[in-house]
């Protein structure tokens, strides 16, 4: 099983995208959180990644394209692709890959979120250090954290530093929601392929409560 996960910041998108792993027991492939995996482990790659990161700008192609195709091709049990691509050559080079490797996709999911919402959400995004996904937002009433615990599990809870900087968040925003060249051009893109293939395309309104959108999912896999 294959699936492609598309949201903007703040869409829930990690959190859905853990009930799908679980789900089909695949691999969750986070861009964002490889990256930052690097910059923790002081790697050649996450040195050249931490300034893009830190103003939320894309980190080059050069680099990103081939770390998570190389990351891909060794998950051949399947893998939920969370964060990538982001742009309309990463998204041709993506299909590329796939249609080399003979690798099909079989879902690609879209939760869809107003700007000014996510915005929202991403300020008041706490990560919990026992799983990233467990949601916590000190601005969402039906997932406050538990005072300054993480609500699901009690770990230890931190804000990163890029969610609590206004620019780089409309930055990131900015990518996101360009439907000519950005990730909304990439996902129109795999739609418009799903059309023609046995790929299903799934629409999700982000704006619902996690349960809700959760419920919308599994109705629709
Ligand atoms: P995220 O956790 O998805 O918000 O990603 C954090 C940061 O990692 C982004 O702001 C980018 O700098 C970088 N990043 C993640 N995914 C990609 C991608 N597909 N292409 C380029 N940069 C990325």
């Amino acid at each position: 099983m294959n699936i492609l996960i598309f949201g903007p910041n703040g869409s829930g998108k990690g959190t859905q995208g853990d009930l799908l792993m679980e789900k089909f027991g695949i691999a969750h492939i986070e861009s964002g959180a490889v990256f930052r995996q690097h910059v923790g482990q002081g790697t050649e790659l996450g040195k050249q990644a931490k300034d893009y990161m830190d103003r939320g700008e894309l980190v080059p192609d050069e680099i990103t394209i081939p770390m998570i195709l190389d990351i891909l091709g060794k998950s051949s049990k399947g893998w939920l692709l969370d964060g990538f691509p982001r742009n309309m050559e990463q998204a041709r080079n993506l299909f590329e890959a796939l249609t080399k490797a003979g690798m099909i996709l079989d879902y690609v999911v879209e939760i869809k979120l107003p700007r000014q919402t996510a915005k929202e959400r991403i300020m008041g995004r706490r990560l919990c250090a026992v799983n990233n996904n467990h949601p916590n937002n000190i601005f969402v009433d039906a997932i406050k954290p538990a005072g300054d615990k993480c609500r699901v599990c009690g770990g230890s809870l931190s804000a990163r530093a890029d969610d609590q900087n206004e620019e780089a968040i409309n930055k990131r925003h900015d990518i996101y929601y360009d439907e000519k060249e950005g990730t909304l051009a990439s996902a129109y893109y795999f739609k418009d392929l799903a059309v023609q293939s046995e790929t299903r395309y799934i629409e999700l309104d982000g704006s619902k409560s996690i349960t809700e959108v959760k419920g919308d999912l599994i109705a629709q896999l």
